[in-house]
């Protein structure tokens, strides 16, 4: 067997609820737009008769457990929080229609997808990537899997407060594209495989933090997430 010339990443994974063995994580997939109140608050309403989903990935090596403390990133004054429901896929498929798209659940996350608004805004209005917006190091916060196999969570509430404060607060029956519908169209698009996680998008009340901020977030029937922001990078 050949020797690498430096050591390559470790394999991203996450704690599983009840479960001594981690969840390989193997790529992030972000739904943009998938609840009508955020969707305005950018001024970007959503018209689902005639529009699609659309998505942005991120980097594996932006993923961060829930409960770190992690540097305000460079190159933004607006460093926003968006709380998200997370799919966890733990079977692969490839064109899965809504009805069979349970079989491809292994369980669920909350999750937070941190992004440097002002960066994504003048990406979005010029119509540039995303990336420098969305690719965040540190970037993509993920609380521990709770097992839920084939399950399609329909409803449950979500909040997100910032010191107590509470920021966001919606319910998951309130998303544009459900899980069901997710699953079947970004399926079209890549072959989903085990260690997908799907990042299903923010309700309203999205907001910046600063140095010193901590982040509590909660998907009811899920879980919790968590997040400091230190000292600028
Ligand atoms: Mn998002």
């Amino acid at each position: 067997m050949s020797e690498y010339l430096f050591n390559p990443p470790p394999v991203a994974a996450l704690p599983i609820r009840g479960e001594s063995t981690l969840f390989p994580v193997n790529r992030l997939f972000f739904v943009g737009r998938n609840y009508h109140a955020h969707a305005l608050e950018m001024g970007k309403p959503v018209d689902k008769s005639v529009e699609h989903p659309f998505y942005f990935t991120k980097s594996i090596g932006t993923l961060t457990p829930s409960g770190a403390a992690v540097a305000y990133p460079s190159e933004t004054r607006n460093y926003h929080f968006e709380m998200e429901l997370v799919v966890a896929i733990g079977r692969a498929g490839f064109r899965v229609a809504a009805a069979d798209a349970h079989e491809l659940v292994y369980g669920y996350a909350a999750g937070l997808d941190m992004t440097r608004r002002d960066l994504q805004l003048v990406a979005r209005d010029k119509g540039r990537p995303w990336d420098l917006g969305k690719d965040i190091e540190e970037g993509s916060v993920c609380s521990e899997i709770v097992p839920m196999p084939f399950t399609v969570i329909e409803r449950g509430g979500i909040e997100l407060k910032v010191n107590g404060e509470t920021k966001q607060r919606s319910d998951v029956d309130k998303l544009i594209w459900n899980i069901r519908e997710i699953i079947e169209d970004l399926s079209r698009f890549y072959h989903l495989q085990a260690g997908d996680l799907i990042y299903t998008g923010t309700p309203e009340g999205v907001g910046a933090v600063v140095t010193g901020d901590r982040i509590e977030g909660q998907v009811e029937g899920v879980g919790e997430v968590a997040l400091t922001i230190g000292p600028a990078a």
